[in-house]
C-alpha cells in the first residue's frame, strides 16, 4: 500500500488514542513544563507544553487538553479525507449549489486564495483531482494518461470554486479542494492561541515536527528546535529561536511509489505532476500558516521560490540525495541556526530587485 494511503487511511480509522501527560521543572525557579502529547492527531502525534508556575499545573493541565481538543476540531472540520467534514462534503457536492462553511474553514480557504496569487499559483489548494488522479496512479502502480492529466489539470483551478459570505459553491462539479497543505498549520496556531490566552509563561504546540513555540521555554532563553535528516535518523540542524512557528515540508518522507519510482505527495499545479521528491524545506514564519504555506510552496518553486518570500520568512531547502546534497538557506534562517553548521551550507543571497508583475 503506498504511503499516502497509510497517512490518509490514520485519519478514517479510530485508532486507540495514546495520551500522556507529564510535569518537568524548568530552569526558572517555581515553573514547572505541563507536557501533553498524544497519537492520531492529523494523522500524526502532537506535543503540547505549558511553562506555568508550579502551582497552576492543573489548570494549565485543563489548558493544554483544551488545546488538543482545538487540534481536533480543526481536523474533524478539514480533512478531506473525512466525508462528513465540512470539506469532505464540499467536494461531494454538485455544481451552482452553496454549501455554508464555519467562519474557520472559510477563513482558511480565504487565505489559501490568496496563497496562491502570493506564491505564483505553487500553492493551489484546487488541485484535489491532481492529488487524487496520482493517489489513484500509485494504487494502480501506472502513471496517469495525458488525457487523464489533462483533464484533472483542467478541474484544479480558483476559477471553478466561488467563495461567498457564509460557504463555497462549484461552478462545476469537478471541482474540489485538498487543505492538508494549510490545515495543520492553522490547527496549529489556534490550538497555541488557546495556551497564550490562557496567560501561560511559555506554551509550545508540535504536530509531527510542525509548531509554534512562543514566550519561556522549558529551559534556557531560546527554544531548540531540531530539524530531522530528511535521509534517515538523526538531525540535520538545531535552531535556536524566540518564538514563532517552523514547518517542514518532506518529499522524501510522504511519497506515492509508482514503477518503482517515487513520486512526491506536492504536486506541482503549473505541469499537474508530482514535485521534485529530492528535496526538503523547513520555514520558520511568524505564525503556522505562513510557513505550511511556504513549505509547501517552495517544495514546488524550489530555490526559484526564495525570491517570493515575505518579509518575516525564512527557509532552508536540502536538495539532492542521500550521497550527493546541499543546503542552501535564506540570510535570516542563517541567524537562527545553531552551531556546528550544518555541512555544504549555502547562504543565499538575494536579488537586489524582486521579481514582480511587469509595468509595462
Ligand atoms: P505539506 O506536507 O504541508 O507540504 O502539505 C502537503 C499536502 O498539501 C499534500 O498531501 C496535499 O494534501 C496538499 N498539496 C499537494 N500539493 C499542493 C499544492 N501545490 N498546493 C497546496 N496544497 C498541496
Ligand atoms: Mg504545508
Amino acid at each position: 500500500m503506498p504511503r499516502e494511503q497509510l497517512v490518509g487511511g490514520g485519519l478514517i480509522v479510530a485508532l486507540i488514542v495514546l495520551v500522556g501527560v507529564g510535569l518537568w521543572k524548568t530552569s526558572a525557579p517555581h515553573t514547572v513544563a505541563v507536557v501533553r502529547q498524544s497519537k492520531a492527531v492529523m494523522g500524526t502525534s502532537c506535543t503540547l507544553m505549558a511553562i506555568v508556575p508550579s502551582n497552576e499545573s492543573v489548570h494549565a493541565d485543563q489548558i493544554v487538553h483544551e488545546a488538543e481538543t482545538t487540534l481536533r476540531g480543526v481536523e474533524a472540520r478539514m480533512s478531506a479525507w473525512l466525508n462528513d467534514s465540512e470539506l469532505g462534503r464540499f467536494n461531494a457536492a454538485g455544481a451552482s449549489r452553496e454549501i455554508p462553511l464555519s467562519p474557520e474553514t472559510l477563513a482558511v480557504l480565504r487565505t489559501a486564495r490568496q496563497a496562491w496569487t502570493q506564491t505564483g499559483g505553487a500553492f493551489d489548494v484546487t488541485c484535489r483531482p491532481l492529488i487524487e488522479l496520482w493517489r489513484d496512479a500509485g494504487r494502480r502502480d501506472m502513471v496517469p494518461t495525458d488525457s487523464a492529466l489533462d483533464r484533472a489539470r483542467a478541474a484544479s483551478s480558483w476559477d471553478d470554486i466561488e467563495l461567498t459570505a457564509t460557504g463555497a459553491a462549484k461552478r462545476t462539479a469537478t471541482a474540489s479542494v485538498d487543505l492538508g497543505g494549510i490545515a495543520k498549520g492553522y490547527a496549529i496556531d489556534q490550538a497555541a492561541d488557546v495556551l497564550w490566552h490562557a496567560c501561560v509563561d511559555g506554551g509550545l504546540v508540535d504536530v509531527g515536527g510542525d509548531l509554534v513555540c512562543f514566550g519561556r521555554p522549558h529551559h534556557g532563553h531560546d527554544w531548540p528546535i531540531d530539524v530531522k535528516n530528511p535521509f534517515g535518523p538523526g538531525i540535520l540542524a538545531r535552531l535556536r529561536i524566540g518564538g514563532g512557528a517552523v514547518c517542514t515540508s518532506g518529499n522524501y518522507a510522504r511519497f506515492t511509489q509508482i514503477g518503482g519510482r517515487r513520486y512526491s505527495h506536492i504536486i506541482d499545479p503549473r505541469t499537474g505532476r508530482p514535485a521534485d521528491v529530492a528535496l526538503s524545506v523547513t520555514v520558520w514564519a511568524l505564525d503556522a500558516v505562513t510557513a505550511d504555506v511556504w513549505a509547501t510552496a517552495l517544495s514546488v518553486l524550489r530555490e526559484q521560490g526564495l525570491a517570493r518570500l515575505p518579509q518575516s520568512v525564512e527557509a532552508l531547502l536540502v536538495v539532492g540525495t542521500k550521497d550527493q546534497h546541499h543546503l542552501i538557506c535564506t540570510p535570516g534562517f542563517r541567524l537562527i541556526l545553531d552551531e556546528p553548521l550544518p555541512a555544504g551550507l549555502r547562504v543565499w543571497k538575494p536579488p537586489s530587485i524582486a521579481p514582480g508583475p511587469s509595468q509595462d
